[in-house]
């Protein structure tokens, strides 16, 4: 999911308690009010000693019967006041944004998209780049991995093995199939793992130069 992140740097605070607002993700909305916030998020004073939450309360028993209260809120890029009506004080804490797992996950996404984008001239460019990408990248589609595997094999680098050797694969079919693939560029290349240090030496090799035991 790509998204429009201009909100992130944006500073806001309550005019009534003159807290810093959170930066919350909007609650879904009701498809028939035809209201909508037209914000994936929305800023949030939060601050429980806020003024006009401790008086939210009583205006809201008094107007409507019912036990909320409200909290002061903007949607970004903004400067206008809106209230939210809340019925417990934890509402929307849950909500609040971490920017830097949102920022992580945005630039996850761009390399990914870069990298899909990299699979079309990877093979004439001899470019193993986007098949890395994708492959290491656990979060990455499935099928874009999946079209990334059958390049590694006609890429067939052997500085692929060992970033891949020692990638945790979540799916134990994708690992498997990176495998063979591996398997398969040892071979194509006359290379072998050393069954003791694990490195990789020619397939012909009596001893490992990496640890030096006899084959
Ligand atoms: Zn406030
Ligand atoms: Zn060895």
């Amino acid at each position: 999911m790509v998204r429009d992140l201009s909100f992130i740097d944006e500073e806001k605070s309550c005019p009534h308690c003159k807290n810093k607002l959170s930066c919350c993700e909007a609650p879904p909305i009701h498809v028939g009010d035809g209201l909508g916030w037209g914000s994936e998020v929305m800023f949030i004073c939060l601050n429980d000693a806020c003024s006009l939450f401790l008086r939210g309360w009583d205006q809201i028993e008094l107007k409507y019967g019912h036990h909320a209260s409200y909290r002061y809120m903007e949607l970004p890029g903004s400067p206008e006041g809106n209230l939210m009506m809340v019925g417990n004080a934890d509402a929307f804490k849950a909500c609040v944004i971490n920017k830097e797992v949102l920022l992580a996950q945005n630039e996850r996404y761009y390399k990914e998209k870069e990298a899909v984008e990299g699979l079309k001239t990877c093979l004439e460019k001899n470019d193993p780049q986007p098949v890395m990408t994708l492959l290491l990248d656990e979060a990455a589609n499935k099928n874009d991995r999946l079209v990334a595997l059958e390049y590694l094999k006609k890429l067939n680098d052997v500085k692929c093995i060992d970033p891949l050797r020692n990638h945790r694969f979540r799916d134990p079919a994708m690992e498997f199939a990176v495998r063979q693939v591996l398997e398969s560029i040892l071979n194509a290349n006359f290379k072998k793992e050393c069954p003791h240090c694990m490195e990789i030496i020619k397939a012909q090799a009596k001893k490992c130069m990496f640890c030096k035991e006899n084959l």
